[in-house]
């Protein structure tokens, strides 16, 4: 499981940084989460296929984290996806795509599956790779975080080993579920001497734009990975109050009661060129931070 960030800026661009867009890729199939100006542009630059994205999640309304959605979409429909597009937002995200659509007389040749954020903490898509929970966040407008945990594929096969046994991949799946390989003539492979352990299941929560809030605490306790906005320093944190945002030092204390193992820090306001003492704060409380770069790919 990784993350890819595509946006880490707030509300404007600038110092080459974009509003806010990542992706988070689970054995080859990748999520989008938040949708800003710029979002395929940066999908192209980082080598992020299109084909991939099955799923796209928009936390709220804010332009920032949507706008690039209309091109995006309408881009697919160009290059000839066929297969469905499931779209996860805020309810009065939907009529602003239709109007779009409609009003440049274009038919998407997919289906787009819009699917409305529940107020409440809620499964929101179950796939056999992941789940995701939207949760509500505290921002100026409806905005909702989201927890995507992978799934198991259970035990890794060893093909080596099952060749060596004899044992035909259509056994597979049973090794998988950590069962003994019975052959023809009664004989008994023990499971563990053809496959090993398959990696952990990953958990990754996306604290989207809000205030410093403990609300959602117990949703993302001991996720592998926090991603939470720290759009201002301490400095500015009457400001931060002010506009419904959090400074670094707020998110690594969310990323401490969460017992979070790493803490990714994003959504930076425009006013900051160097944001190296988005570090320095938030690691004098949380030394799990990363300040993320655009088109880096965390490992979760
Ligand atoms: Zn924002
Ligand atoms: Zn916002």
């Amino acid at each position: 499981m990784r993350v890819t960030i595509l946006g880490n800026n707030s509300a404007l661009p600038a110092f080459g940084r974009h509003p806010t867009a990542q992706t988070v890729t689970m054995y080859g199939e990748v999520v989008l989460i938040d949708c800003g100006e710029g979002t395929q542009i940066q999908m192209q630059r980082y080598g992020i296929k299109w084909k991939n994205v099955n799923h796209i999640f928009i936390s709220h309304m804010h332009g920032d984290h949507y706008f690039g959605l209309p091109g995006l979409i309408n881009s697919m429909s160009l290059l000839g996806r066929t297969a469905p597009l499931n779209l996860y937002g805020p309810a009065n995200l939907k009529p602003i795509i239709d109007a779009i659509l409609q009003a440049a007389n274009t038919e998407l040749k997919y289906p787009l599956v819009f699917h409305a954020l529940p107020a409440e903490t809620e499964l929101l898509a179950d796939t056999p790779t992941f789940t995701v929970h939207s949760f509500p966040v505290v921002h100026g407008i409806d905005c909702y975080g989201f927890l995507i945990e992978m799934k198991t594929r259970g035990r890794r096969i060893l093909p080596e080993k099952c060749m060596e046994h004899g044992i035909p991949s259509e056994y597979f799946e049973q090794l998988k579920q950590g069962k003994d390989y019975v052959g023809a003539a009664g004989e008994t492979i023990k499971n563990e001497l053809v496959t090993e352990d398959g990696p952990t299941p990953k958990k990754y929560a996306y604290c989207s734009d809000t205030l410093f809030t403990e609300s959602f605490l117990h949703i993302i306790q001991g996720v592998d990975m926090l991603y939470h906005e720290s759009t201002y320093l301490e400095a500015d944190a009457d400001k931060a109050a002010a506009r419904y945002h959090s400074t670094a030092i707020q998110a690594a204390k969310i990323a401490v009661l969460a017992n979070a193992k790493q803490l990714l820090l994003g959504h930076f306001s425009s006013k900051y060129k160097d944001l190296e003492i988005f570090a320095e704060e938030a690691m004098s409380v949380f030394s799990g931070t990363i300040v993320s770069v655009e088109g880096v790919a965390y490992d979760i």
